[in-house]
């Protein structure tokens, strides 16, 4: 599968759609998600052109691999649950429902969760 260069995060990484961005560096951007689900909700994208985090992993170098996850902790701070906690989703592919084609990592946290991975 070729990278959609018109999917939305590709817009919002070329400034055509607004985002509210927390925090952004040479390998990365954060901005909260749109349709929160829970009370911390921030989506974290690397700026190369990677669809999934499995793309990501395959091929990113690893300096942008290092850069995304630095990033995480930097956001995770500064949003307020590195001590508290949070959860670090990916979807990759479609058995998880991935509806953004840009590699990206959700943080979700502000509250304790469930465990539950079950199937729809
Ligand atoms: P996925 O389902 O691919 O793991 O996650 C994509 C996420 O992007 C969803 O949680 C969805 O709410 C969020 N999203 C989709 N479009 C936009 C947008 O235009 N702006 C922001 N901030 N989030 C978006």
């Amino acid at each position: 599968m070729a990278y959609d260069e018109n999917n939305i995060f590709a817009r919002i990484l070329r400034g055509e759609l607004p985002c509210k961005k927390l925090y952004e560096d040479e390998f990365a951007l954060a901005f909260p998600d749109i349709m929160p689900q829970a009370p911390i909700h921030v989506l974290v994208i690397p700026k190369g052109k990677y669809i999934s985090i499995e793309d990501f992993g395959a091929s990113a170098t690893p300096a942008e691999i290092a850069g995304l996850f630095r990033a995480v902790s930097t956001v995770a701070k500064q949003v307020g649950v590195a001590e508290t906690g949070f959860r670090l989703i990916s979807n990759s592919g479609p058995d998880s429902r991935q509806s953004v084609p840009h590699c990206h990592v959700h943080i979700l946290g502000g509250h304790q969760m469930g465990i539950s991975l079950a199937p729809a």
